[in-house]
């Protein structure tokens, strides 16, 4: 299961098939990290530099974080797509069609001036938490969609 949550500033990622349950974010942050709440992330209840800290004690990887760099991710499922946008302008999407198998990315592109921000992680991950919450499987073509549901 692929998680994605965001503030004005960070974006953090977290992959439960590689969580083990070692609670360090529990204890490093527990306002932020509650397994008991839903959902058990909540990133505007601690200070960054105490969530970006936490995040880097995960022992397992399955959390990570990044910069958000001014950039917004969202879904646009009537597009089949998700979209990454500075302010007004599309800088980004992540593609996808639907087949009977389920979702299939195709593609993801990032404006080459905005390459580098992990913003075509954070493409990835949106399109994929929406399909694993309609209990639809998501597969990619798209190497680097692929590369990153494989991390
Ligand atoms: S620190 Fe990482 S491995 Fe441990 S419970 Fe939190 S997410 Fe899971």
């Amino acid at each position: 299961m692929h998680r994605f949550y965001e503030n004005s500033d960070l974006a953090v990622f977290w992959d439960s098939s590689k969580c083990f349950h070692s609670r360090k974010c529990v204890t490093g942050s527990p306002l932020t990290f509650d397994f008991s709440r839903r959902p058990w992330i909540d990133l505007s209840r601690a200070d960054n530099s105490e969530i970006w800290q936490t995040v880097k004690t995960c022992p397992s990887g399955a959390l990570s974080v990044q910069y958000r760099h001014g950039i917004d991710v969202v879904m646009e499922e009537a597009a089949n797509r998700s979209a990454a946008y500075d302010g007004e302008k599309q800088i980004g999407e992540c593609e996808y069609s639907e087949t009977p198998d389920g979702w299939v990315i195709y593609h993801t592109g990032v404006a080459p001036q905005y390459e580098g921000k992990g913003i075509a992680r954070r493409l990835v991950y949106k399109v994929t938490e929406a399909a694993e919450k309609k209990g639809v499987p998501v597969d990619a073509t798209c190497s680097y969609a692929k590369r990153v549901l494989e991390e």
